[in-house]
């Protein structure tokens, strides 16, 4: 598929195609990443920020966030609440916070080996490469970073640098590639700015990195950020909407670029969509989901955008009816870590040619 195909999909509206579509992206799936479903336990370790991205409600200028960091006991229940649950991951995610040192960091990933089976996904921000070595030679098993959006000048507006500035999200992929870590990406989908060639562009760009993850989810206005004052601006040309229909598209086309990838169906979508969006998702290419551990009362304060804390609403009973939902799909609960087959073939290879 090139990028005009990529475009005439993105474009498409006619709903009897679009089953087509679908229904590729389906069989893709089957094929390349099976029926289970895999959970990652997702503990949302600390809001602190040092960055100032225009989209994020945890923008370090956002006083309205009343700011919290997990102890490292707490960590390590809630990684152990993951385990309990079923979940073969728990991801460790906060916002770029300083105080959460390489150190502290190393300990906790060392804490939750010894106590648990789980693998361990990182999605920290942009850490130094000193941080991301030592923390693959914890025992971190993956790590999250999503380029956000392939147009470099997009990029720049809505994450501007900070003084002592790392390398960029692309370098760091490659960088963690290197490090042997299973590595996954992804973008926001209708950013004010956002054309559809640019979302095709970075579907593109989801094969070029070579990733074993990818995540793409709307782009939520969040009232406290910068963007939120160029709400009633007028949008460019060919704008791509922050719309369900076009994230489903953007993960089936997804999909079929990149077939043996992991692809959650993500909060920000199940925002939007809280009836049926993990379901439709899980039939548009997606196989992975990534259940909230983080604990209750530190919820609200986790405000990356609006609406979050509403799907996940009674944690316990949350775990039950979203297993449900998957079983009742004809979908099942995966068991086991649920590596990505993208990952675990790259490594097979470079196995052999060693
Ligand atoms: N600080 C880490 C980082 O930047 O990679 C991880 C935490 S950050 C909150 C996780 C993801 O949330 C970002 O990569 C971004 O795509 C998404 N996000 C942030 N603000 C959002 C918004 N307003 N709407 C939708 N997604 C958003």
């Amino acid at each position: 598929m090139n990028r005009n195909d990529i475009i005439t999909w993105l474009r498409e509206e006619c709903s009897d195609r679009l089953l087509t579509l679908w229904a590729q992206a389906d069989a893709i799936r089957r094929a390349h990443v099976g029926d289970a479903v895999h959970l990652r336990g997702l503990l949302e370790i600390s809001n602190y920020c040092r960055r100032q991205c225009a989209y994020c409600g945890l923008r370090c200028g956002n006083a309205n966030v009343q700011r919290y960091r997990l102890t490292r006991e707490q960590i390590i229940t809630g990684a152990c609440q993951a385990a309990e649950n079923g979940y073969g991951t728990v991801v460790l995610q906060s916002g770029e916070d300083i105080n959460l040192t390489g150190e502290m960091v190393a300990e906790i990933i060392v804490a939750i080996k010894q106590k648990t089976e789980l693998a361990i996904t990182l999605s920290l921000g942009e850490r130094s490469i000193d941080d991301l070595i030592v923390w693959r030679q914890a025992g971190a098993d993956r790590y999250l970073l999503r380029f956000e959006t392939s147009d470099p000048d997009l990029f720049v507006a809505i994450h501007p640098p900070v003084a002592e500035e790392y390398p960029q999200r692309q370098f760091l992929l490659g960088e963690l590639q290197g490090m042997g870590y299973e590595v996954g990406s992804g973008v926001m989908i209708g950013i004010p700015g956002q054309s559809l060639g640019s979302l095709a562009d970075d579907i593109i760009m989801f094969s070029r990195l070579n990733l074993d993850m990818i995540g793409v989810g709307p782009y939520i206005l969040h009232p406290d950020t910068p963007l939120a004052s160029q709400a009633n601006v007028p949008l460019i040309a060919d704008q791509a909407p922050d719309t369900v229909l076009m994230t489903l598209k953007v993960i089936a086309l997804t999909r079929l670029m990149c077939p043996d990838a992991n692809i959650p169906a993500t909060t920000a979508l199940a925002v939007l969509d809280p009836q049926a969006g993990y379901e439709t998702a899980l039939q548009c290419g997606a196989n992975v989901i990534m259940p909230n551990v983080t604990p209750v009362n530190n919820r609200d304060a986790y405000d990356v955008y609006p609406g979050k804390t509403n799907v996940f609403d009674a944690a316990d009973e949350f775990d039950q009816r979203l297993k449900q939902r998957i079983r009742a799909i004809g979908r099942s609960v995966s068991v086991g870590r649920g590596d990505s087959p993208h990952f675990l073939a790259s490594r097979r290879s470079s196995v052999q040619h060693a």
